[in-house]
């Protein structure tokens, strides 16, 4: 922006906040999302006198109890293994953290990524993959269980904080943009012009980052795997000599820690700098403008090596036998607490008595609502008290 408008914002300002319209107008890139072209919500309402509409998605989602319960939901390592590893509510954290990073670059509405990051991950279940994995075994006469379509049925449907609609009654662009994440949903929204949104593509890249660079930072802090295991990849390898040309004589733990960040930065760098080229080339002179391909995506080289990680980190992290013991035990419990609530509806809570869905997807409602923490007691009420009724 030229200074002289610069100065303009700060002098003429005074105690009043900029409009959305004013800010939006200052700082958004033409092919950014507006919120003046939001195509609104499912249930109108009035606007707020000085939230935006992406930010008002945004409190709705940190303020709902889905949200919450991250806090205590697996990421990749459980929760007994230690205190350092990432939870999914961290995990999400550090995604919006590196997507309003790049988003601020690349002049995207950070409001409307903020609200995407924030949602992307609410509607996993307890003990991560593992719990969806068990889940979708459970449901796999009834469409199977996929947590990017139980994010959607939270915003839609099972949260109700508000007395006048059910669900969240979040704008189209977010409901969207998660929509896409859905496998099954993904050809029915690519016709949609929602699905080229530039914010919802860097929520996407972000999360990738993310995960390939803090689930090998986990398994490090936890012995799964060590340094010289993961020079095996060509970026951890390049990241190493990266740092080791700027700090010599580092010990173990700190140069692993820099690596990591080496590697953060390093995608970060790549992704704007890639994005950019993608967008001096096609020229989107606005959101209706941009192609229906994907713009904001590493390059190549980049793009191979992350999927040299992603199998170094399959192979070697998350089919560990420490990752695999846990998962095997959280997917029995969660078989059998399937079991029994299908065998008893009665005790599934009242808020799940009325949605007009079968018993199957309700007690796969209550029992994805779970923390890891709350589905371990309720196993183990379940074994101490009733169980021994349904022999
Ligand atoms: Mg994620």
């Amino acid at each position: 922006m030229p200074e002289e408008q610069v100065k303009d914002l700060r002098t003429t300002a005074s105690v009043a906040p900029l409009s959305i319209l004013q800010r939006e107008t200052a700082l958004l890139a033409p092919y950014a999302m507006p919120s003046r072209l939001s195509r609104g919500r499912r249930h109108p309402e009035p606007t707020h006198e000085y939230r935006g509409p992406f930010q008002r998605d945004r409190d709705r989602i940190t303020h709902s109890a889905a949200f919450r319960r991250l806090s205590y939901k697996t990421q990749v390592m459980m929760g007994e293994m230690g205190d350092y590893h990432r939870t999914r509510l961290t995990h999400t954290l550090e995604v919006a953290s590196v997507a309003r990073t790049v988003g601020r670059t690349l002049r995207l509405n950070e409001d409307l990524i903020e609200a995407l990051a924030l949602a992307h991950d609410v509607g996993h279940p307890p003990f991560g993959h593992s719990g969806e994995q068990a889940l979708d075994e459970c449901l796999r006469d009834e469409g199977g269980f996929c947590h990017n379509e139980q994010a959607l049925r939270l915003f839609e449907q099972l949260e109700h904080p508000y007395p006048q609609f059910p669900g969240l009654n979040l704008s189209d662009e977010v409901l969207l943009g998660q929509r896409t994440r859905s496998k099954r949903n993904k050809a029915a929204a690519g016709a949609n012009s929602a699905v080229r949104l530039l914010e919802v593509q860097v929520v996407d890249a972000a999360d990738s980052i993310a995960y390939d660079t803090h689930d090998a930072d986990d398994a490090l802090e936890l012995g799964l795997i060590s340094l010289a295991d993961l020079c095996e990849t060509d970026l951890f390898r390049e990241a190493i000599r990266r740092v080791r040309q700027r700090f010599a004589n580092l010990e173990r733990r700190a140069l692993e820690k820099a690596a990591v960040r080496e590697l953060i930065d390093w995608q970060v760098s790549d992704l704007v700098s890639q994005t950019q080229s993608q967008l001096i080339e096609h020229s989107p002179a606005s959101v209706a403008d941009l192609p229906p391909t994907r713009l904001v995506t590493p390059g190549s080289e980049l793009a191979e090596q992350k999927l040299q990680l992603e199998a170094f980190l399959y192979e070697r992290v998350y089919t560990h036998e420490a990752v695999m013991a846990k998962r095997r035990e959280a997917q029995d419990w969660i078989r059998q607490l399937f079991r029994f609530f299908t065998a008893r509806p009665e005790l599934l809570p009242a808020s799940l008595a009325d949605t007009g869905d079968s018993v199957s997807r309700r007690v796969s409602d209550f029992l994805a609502s779970m923390t890891d923490r709350h589905l371990q007691r309720t196993y183990r009420y379940m074994k101490e008290t009733a169980a021994a009724s349904l022999e």
